[in-house]
């Protein structure tokens, strides 16, 4: 097993992340508060935050995405590109991802976009 740099601070967005999620729904304050705090714990160590974690934090009051409960997904089709889209219910900002072509997947679901799994 390789040691990582910032693996304390790894744990603690985890434990923030999972708050956050819990409480997007039943208070919104709350949420974007331990979303924020994501962040700022990601900005000060110079980490990069988990794209799963990332893609559901609102880029704009930091609630995170909870779909039918703090935001709502949808898939659209735009210029025959397949789009996954969030919006967020608190503040009404919308986030689009890419999918993959055919297979409704985003580029970071895939395989090869595993480059090394550290424990
Ligand atoms: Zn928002």
């Amino acid at each position: 097993m390789r040691k990582v740099h910032g693996n304390d601070s790894f744990q603690r967005i985890n434990y923030l992340y999972q708050i956050s999620k819990c409480m997007a729904g039943k208070n919104a304050g709350l949420s974007s508060y331990y979303g924020n705090l994501i962040i700022n714990v990601a900005k000060k160590n110079v980490l990069k935050i988990h794209p799963d974690i990332k893609r559901l934090v609102c880029k704009k009051c930091r609630c995170t995405f909870v779909d039918g409960v703090s935001a709502k997904m949808q898939l659209k089709t735009n210029n025959k590109r397949k789009l996954m889209q969030w919006r967020c219910n608190t503040c009404g900002t919308i986030k689009s991802f890419l999918l993959d072509k055919d297979k409704e997947q985003l580029w970071l679901e895939r395989p090869e976009a595993v480059v090394e799994v550290i424990a």
